[in-house]
């Protein structure tokens, strides 16, 4: 159950350990209704909220502000271990978008009012947060934005349409950007808090995903949207600092699930390798076979550690803006090659939809362009290399 490396010591302290354990447990007492909920696009409520009850959402977030207050490696471990023991990668998703995009943005640059009046109530689950910044035009270049936000008397009013916006259908808070100034790139950018159902947003149908189908997803739509003052987030021209701040968190720690998931998905392919016999012997006995899990585990170990090293560094107060894109881009790509590892060693039995394998990988490819693509990871990276 220990999650890799942490037989030394100085690796993780045991508090740590046994907080990674606990989640195990509870992960294993969710009621595993996932493949119904991917097949019909379900968002479970009731599991969303036993997360909650657990902690799982106020993770990070200071206990006066109704968090846990865990270091960022401590809540690393945590989304590690549900993902390893909870099979809804889509639920996990929708826990961590709520999380980094929400949660981060008022906890570090929300009023003292706008903290009290959701932090609480995002991290005991009562609410559900996200954020709108992706517009048909506007993607892997996140802010070359249409979405304006015009000053007026008391407030702003906000035009713009929004898409792909995860959590949208279920949400009471969004925080949307949009243009509120002149400049380019993230100059010129606010962001705004907006509550369910305030006058001039609309959230669209959910959108049909290929994966990740219990997460749900919209687009918002705004018409003359009027934002009162009070409801900036941060300061006017300040929403590109916060999403890149809240994007610094999402790029760390999105990936902790995936590596919780590559485990669960190792030991289930050893235990089935050795199991499965073809022309008289265990499959495992088989070079191309054991090669592959060999290869599973040198791809676990490698993302853990990288997963690691970011939530560390975080904890030493340094930014990781490179070694988050790091461990997203390994992470992401090292989880879609264990499902398809996985398919293949179970053959006929890992393309059908009844052991779950394929809606892990269904699930994993999102991985790849959420929070910044692949490609978008390897341009930061190679910032980081002074190219
Ligand atoms: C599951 C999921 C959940 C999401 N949730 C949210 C959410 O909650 N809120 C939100 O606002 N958005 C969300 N998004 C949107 C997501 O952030 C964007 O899809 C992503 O940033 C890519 O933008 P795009 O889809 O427009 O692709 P594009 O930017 O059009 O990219 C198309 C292709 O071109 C490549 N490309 C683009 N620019 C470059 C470049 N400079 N160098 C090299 N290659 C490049 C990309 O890597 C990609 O392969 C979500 C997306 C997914 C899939």
């Amino acid at each position: 159950m220990r999650p890799p490396g942490t037989a030394a010591p100085e690796w993780l302290t045991r508090a740590q350990v046994e907080f990674y354990e606990s989640v195990v447990r509870f992960a294993k007492t969710l009621p595993d209704d996932v493949r119904d909920r991917d097949e019909a696009g379900a968002f479970s409520r009731d599991i969303w909220n036993r997360c909650a009850t657990f902690g799982i959402q106020g993770m990070p977030v200071p206990e006066e502000l109704g968090g846990g207050g865990h270091d960022v490696l401590t809540t690393m471990l945590g989304l590690e271990a549900l993902g390893y023991g909870y099979p809804d990668q889509g639920l996990i998703f929708a826990i961590n978008a709520h999380m980094w995009t929400s949660e981060i943005s008022l906890w570090r640059f929300g009023t003292p009012e706008q903290q009290q009046a959701w932090l609480p109530r995002l991290c005991s689950g009562e609410a559900i947060g996200c954020h709108a910044i992706t517009e048909p035009e506007a993607g892997s270049d996140a802010f070359n934005l249409a979405a304006t936000a015009r000053e007026v008397e008391g407030g702003f009013v906000l035009n713009g349409g929004k898409t792909f916006i995860s959590n949208a259908p279920v949400a009471d808070v969004f925080i949307v950007f949009a243009r509120s100034g002149a400049g380019i790139g993230p100059f010129g950018i606010s962001a705004f808090l907006l509550r369910k159902g305030v006058s001039g947003m609309e959230v669209g149908k959910p959108l049909e995903k290929m994966g990740l189908r219990t997460s749900p997803m919209a687009e918002v739509f705004l018409r003359d949207c009027f934002v009162p003052a009070e409801d900036l987030v941060g300061k006017p021209g300040q929403g590109g600092e916060i999403f890149t701040e809240s994007m610094r968190w999402e790029r760390a720690c999105i990936m902790a699930s995936h590596v919780g998931l590559m485990r669960r998905t190792l030991e289930t392919c050893v235990a089935y390798a050795r199991q499965r016999r073809q022309f008289g012997k265990p499959i495992a006995k088989y070079e191309s076979i054991s090669d592959k899990l060999a290869n599973m585990k040198i791809a676990l170990d490698a993302a853990h550690l990288l997963l690691l090293r970011t939530g560390w560094l975080m904890d030493q107060g340094r930014d990781a803006m490179t070694e988050a894109a790091v461990a997203k881009a390994f992470i992401s790509e090292a989880t879609v090659q264990s499902q398809l590892d996985a398919i293949q060693i179970h053959g006929g039995y890992g393309y059908m939809s009844e052991l779950g394998i394929e809606r892990g990988l269904r699930d994993a490819i999102g991985g790849r362009i959420y929070s910044g693509t692949s490609e978008i990871q390897r341009r930061i990276i190679a910032r980081g290399l002074g190219l």
